[in-house]
């Protein structure tokens, strides 16, 4: 094998460590900013809060109304009781009981108003709850395929670490050099394909003095526009 085709291998196994490293993060990144899943959780939490407070709103008014019939209970006793003779004490306590029955008629209105928003609550509660779990469930499938796809892109990830090992070895100290140096400055790809005489990176056809260069050894040729190491498969 040739120092350029195998400098052209170790880039290859190198792009595709980088892209299965990205996809690992992504995948990370997927799972850990599930916003459709933080939402659910959000409007399953908000509508508990809303439904709470309208029980108790609603509570609050049961023991209003209750404590209401009691004094209208206590009232009707002590007017039926004939133990107040005076005209104008009974007359205050019958005047004390209608103004309770019309004070009842506006909480047992009001009683009836807050038991429909609690209801209305409630049935909202019960929609985010199940909308939560769906998304728990869905996400949970999913999580699953994107965890095992990340296991095996792991494991990929090892191989081709151990591969590119055993094939840097093979080539001489001062080449993989000169490769490593221009890594950076041209996206981890200084070894580019030659096709129908062009660079396949760049673009650029190249002139019959490269092209023969290449052809007749396996020396390190560069493209004459980008400076990448030219190798034809
Ligand atoms: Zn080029």
């Amino acid at each position: 094998m040739s120092d350029v085709l195998a400098l052209y291998r170790v880039q290859q196994l190198e792009l595709e460590i980088i892209g299965h490293t990205k996809r690992i993060k992504s995948i990370d990144q997927l799972i850990e900013n599930d916003e459709a899943l933080r939402e659910a959780e959000a409007a399953f939490e908000a509508a508990g809060t809303e439904f709470e407070d309208a029980d108790k709103r609603a509570k609050d008014m049961e023991f209003e109304i209750a404590a209401l019939q009691d004094k209208q209970q206590a009232s009707e006793t002590l007017l039926y009781s004939g133990e107040v003779e005076n005209p104008k004490e009974m007359q205050d306590l019958q005047m004390e009981l209608e103004s309770l029955a019309r004070r009842k008629d506006v909480l047992d209105d009001e009683l009836k108003r807050l038991a429909s928003e609690r209801n209305g609550c409630q049935q909202n509660l019960k929609e985010c709850e199940s909308n939560l779990k769906a998304t728990r469930t869905a996400r949970a499938a999913e999580n699953k395929e994107l965890l095992e796809e990340k296991e095996n892109l792991a494991t990929q990830v090892n191989e081709k670490l151990t591969k590119r090992k055993a094939a840097v070895k093979k080539i001489p100290a001062d080449i993989f050099k000169t490769y490593n140096s221009m890594r950076a400055k041209n996206s981890n790809r200084p070894v580019s394909v030659l096709k129908d005489d062009a660079c396949t990176v760049c673009g650029i056809e190249q002139n019959s003095m490269v092209i023969t260069a290449i052809n007749r050894s396996d020396d390190i040729v560069r493209c004459q526009s980008c400076g990448r190491i030219l190798i034809k498969l």
